[in-house]
């Protein structure tokens, strides 16, 4: 009878270890989505890449340059290190780039060769790859926020010009006068390009003329992770110098301009875009850390240093993964970047080999 007894106790004793383990096992994976917060977390911006080179820079510019950056990045990392979400510190942080009339995104957008101003912008929730994109908008000042707002409330993806400002409307969004887009700068860089194709009379200009081939300068991009272990990406652009006809870059499409997955990273793209599009940039690089096992940083050098340049295409990306590791990877001769950690180390550069 002791002996039966002895047994009993043990198996209880055992069952409760046993339940103690399965409880554990699912409240750390419940914990990792949503209550206990982690010690990692970081965040990546990027504000264009191209033939940016320090003997075409003057002081005031460079510093004006490395000013925003800093200022956009801390603004996201304050909200990651107050607990806030991933989604949260992309789109405040690039908010601020946007609101600069130094890159290409919303007030310092390029100009169209109809002159105007057309924004594009995407945004994707790593934990639920749910994802949001505009093109094509003319009247919308933070066109991240109108990405944001379609991925949360819209059941589309993607929405692109008046069909986009409709919905904006209809999501309280205040419609911005055009002529708050324009900026001398980027209306004379246009005038010198249509100069040009005027003179040389030859389609596909921007192909082949490298002053053409910058115009694109300026895109800016966020990648962070956050104390929940969630990743977000976003990107927001004017696109490209005297785009005609609605042309569609790859910064609002989902894959190539931008990409997050908690399984794997979160990437934001710049670059010549149709080169990213063709290459699916954001997602490749995602997909190879999946299938082939590598880590972020090796897949970003494949796709930056050896695929895009294969096809004959340029640029750039910022990428975080989910465990904090970052990749600021690009093939031009400078890249606009910056990275904060979870100790709240600064990187900021411009250049290659800095
Ligand atoms: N990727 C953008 C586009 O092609 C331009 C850029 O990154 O600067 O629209």
């Amino acid at each position: 009878m002791k002996q039966i007894l002895t047994l009993l106790i043990g198996f209880f004793v055992l069952l409760s270890c046993n339940n103690d383990q399965n409880h554990q096992t699912e409240g750390e994976i419940f914990s990792k989505n949503n209550s206990k917060k982690q010690e990692t977390f970081g965040i990546v911006i990027h504000g264009g890449a191209g033939t940016i080179l320090k003997k075409n820079m003057t002081d005031s510019l460079e510093t004006a340059y490395l000013e925003k950056l800093k200022e956009a990045i801390k603004t996201g990392h304050i909200i990651l290190s107050n607990g806030g979400t991933s989604l949260e510190a992309v789109t405040a942080t690039i908010n601020v780039m946007e609101d600069s009339p130094l890159f290409n995104a919303g007030k310092g957008a390029v100009f169209t060769h109809e002159e105007t101003n057309e924004l594009d912008a995407s945004i994707m929730d790593g934990a639920t790859l749910n994802a949001g994109a505009v093109s094509g908008v003319k009247h919308i000042k933070n066109p991240i926020d109108l990405a944001l707002s379609i991925m949360n409330d819209s059941p589309h993806v993607m929405l692109s010009g008046e069909g986009a400002e409709e919905f904006a409307r209809e999501q309280g969004f205040e419609m911005t006068d055009p002529s708050y887009f324009y900026t001398e700068k980027r209306f004379q860089s246009l005038q010198k390009i249509k100069e040009r194709e005027m003179r040389e009379q030859y389609k596909n200009l921007s192909f082949e003329d490298p002053f053409i081939k910058d115009s694109k300068f300026g895109t800016v991009g966020c990648v962070a992770l956050d104390k929940n272990g969630n990743l977000a990406g976003g990107t927001s652009t004017g696109g490209m110098t005297n785009k005609r006809w609605n042309r569609i870059g790859d910064a609002p499409i989902i894959g190539a301009g931008t990409y997050a997955n908690n399984k794997t990273c979160a990437v934001s793209s710049t670059g010549w875009g149709e080169y990213f599009i063709r290459a699916m940039v954001a997602h490749d690089i995602s997909a190879m850390m999946e299938y082939k096992g590598i880590s972020l940083q090796e897949a970003a050098k494949i796709v930056i240093q050896e695929k895009v340049p294969d096809l004959g295409g340029d640029g750039g990306i910022v990428a975080i993964d989910k465990d904090g590791n970052i990749a600021m990877e690009f093939n031009t001769a400078g890249m606009y970047r910056a990275h904060m950690n979870a100790k709240g180390e600064l990187i900021v550069k411009i250049y290659k080999n800095e």
